[in-house]
């Protein structure tokens, strides 16, 4: 590497940084307006979250990428609904449920110039029955005058309030320091590395299109599902289900068993369930009713899983209800609509009369081998080697950046660090992309590229 202009330690450390796999989750959960997005914004350093402060309005964007001292997680922002028809206790609750479920350690904001409410203490319930890493933000301490109502908030039983102002920033890296201890270097836990353990799936997709009936027709039992309101009673979350000779962990059944029709912020609350589905999972299979008309809502559903960095396998459903002219039309659209995801296997089912159910095990084991796939670093510079020979980058004022060298840094997805002599540009990368994926595979997975330049 040296002899390329790029000194060990740049190489190394472009290495670890690209190299990490799933990243450690922290959801932050409270009450409405105790100042979760705000303190959001902090963690992630944007005022992304907070974009529509109007009630009733609907955020798709639930979960984050953030950085503290040198270390990346993930934050669930569970700020993006307001009251709804259950009432706040039902809804507080199970809007932090999932988001809970899915974290590795939790931040609990409570506003201290309220103090702690009814609704505040169901939550700590749900927290000491979740077992997680707790910090507690007391917020709104938005001067020394404040600390007192901190103070205060020790009587929840969750240890030390960290006292805070979201909007200011005060407090907010000492507060950080904390969640840093209290968050695991990698989502160990929900990504067990027992060799034959079970891999874990989400089931996802949009209203209606079949994941109830899908997931009953694998667990080969017909079950009743009540109309229930949520955080009523309790389903086992995750399902084990002996799917082609192997058992699977399917992880939020119970989000999918569970009915709950609400008015305001039923959006919000199912984009929450299906990230939080996503984040427990290494594999996506994303449902799609292919008797209706590919929407974005699927293709948000599919991006979500993508950005997460899951492998992911596309199930047609309602194949059974399909005509040829319907069939014609669906060609059409998974070409347009879903173009960006042309390397996910894909299988056409029906979950009503079993058609190629016995499909789906082959499709999520492709995608699964993808995603753990690792490519030597000696064959993958003879590729690059040939491909920058056969195809270089276009020539950019005078000078053509050239691909020096590469290297795998990790899986679960794969991600690859590209040493370059000169800026290299969107299409470039793309093209590389293309390539890999031909001489590798990758079936089933995202991929990412990083490009180092040489100073
Ligand atoms: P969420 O519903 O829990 O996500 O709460 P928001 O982040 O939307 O904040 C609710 C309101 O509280 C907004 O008007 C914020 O500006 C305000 N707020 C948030 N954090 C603080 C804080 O530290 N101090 C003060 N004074 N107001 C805050
Ligand atoms: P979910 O909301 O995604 O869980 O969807 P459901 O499993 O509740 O299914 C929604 C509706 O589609 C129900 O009326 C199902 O009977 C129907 N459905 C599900 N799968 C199929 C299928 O493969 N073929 C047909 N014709 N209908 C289906």
């Amino acid at each position: 590497a040296a002899e390329e202009g790029f000194d060990a330690e740049d190489v190394e450390g472009a290495i670890e940084e690209a190299g990490h796999g799933p990243l450690p989750v922290l959801a932050v959960v409270g009450r409405p307006n105790v100042g979760k997005s705000t303190l959001v914004n902090r963690f992630i350093g944007r005022r992304e979250a907070v974009v529509e402060d109007k009630p009733g309005v609907t955020r798709d964007r639930v979960t984050y990428e953030a950085e503290w001292a040198g270390r990346r997680f993930k934050v669930v922002d569970t700020g993006g609904w307001e009251q709804d028809v259950l009432g706040i206790d039902a809804s507080v609750a199970a809007q932090a449920e999932y988001a809970i479920e899915a974290a590795d350690a939790v931040v609990f904001v409570v506003d201290s110039t309220v103090g702690a409410t009814d609704t505040d203490t169901a939550v700590v319930r749900l927290l000491r029955k979740a077992g997680k890493p707790v910090v507690l933000a007391a917020n709104k301490v938005d001067g020394p005058s404040g600390e007192a109502d901190a103070t205060a908030l020790w009587s929840l039983g969750l240890g030390e309030p960290h006292p805070v102002s979201a909007l200011h920033g005060r407090g907010t890296g000492d507060m950080l320091d904390a969640v840093l201890e209290a968050l695991p270097e990698a989502p160990a836990q929900r990504f067990g590395t027992a060799v034959g353990g079970p891999r874990r799936v989400a089931l996802i997709g949009r209203p209606n299109v079949g994941k109830s009936s899908l997931l009953n027709k694998v667990a080969d039992e017909e079950r009743v599902v009540v109309n229930e309101l949520a955080g009523t009673t309790r389903d086992p979350v995750d399902e084990m289900i002996e799917l082609g000779g192997r058992t699977w962990k399917f992880v939020d059944t119970a989000g999918i068993r569970k009915r709950v029709h609400l008015q305001q912020g039923a959006d919000y609350y199912a984009s929450l369930r299906t990230a939080a589905a996503v984040e427990k999972a290494e594999v996506a299979v994303v449902l799609i009713d292919a008797a209706d008309s590919i929407s974005i809502q699927d293709q948000r559903i599919v991006t979500m899983a993508v950005e997460a960095g899951r492998a992911l396998v596309l199930a047609y459903n309602k194949w059974d209800t399909l005509d040829e002219e319907r069939r014609y039309y669906l060609e059409r659209e998974i070409e347009t609509e879903l173009a960006q995801v042309a390397w996910a296997p894909r299988v056409n089912i029906s979950a009503r009369t079993g058609r190629h159910m016995e499909k789906l095990v082959p499709a999520i084991e492709t995608a699964l081998a993808g995603w753990e796939t690792r490519v030597p670093t000696g064959r993958l510079n003879a590729f690059l080697g040939e491909l920058v020979a056969s195809h270089p980058h276009p020539v950019r004022g005078g000078k053509q950046p050239r691909i020096l060298f590469g290297t795998q840094a990790g899986t679960k997805p794969p991600r690859f660090v590209l040493f370059a002599s000169g800026f290299i540009e969107h299409g470039y990368r793309r093209y590389v992309e293309r390539r890999l994926r031909e001489e590798f595979g990758f079936e089933g997975t995202p991929i990412h590229i990083s490009v180092r330049v040489r100073e």
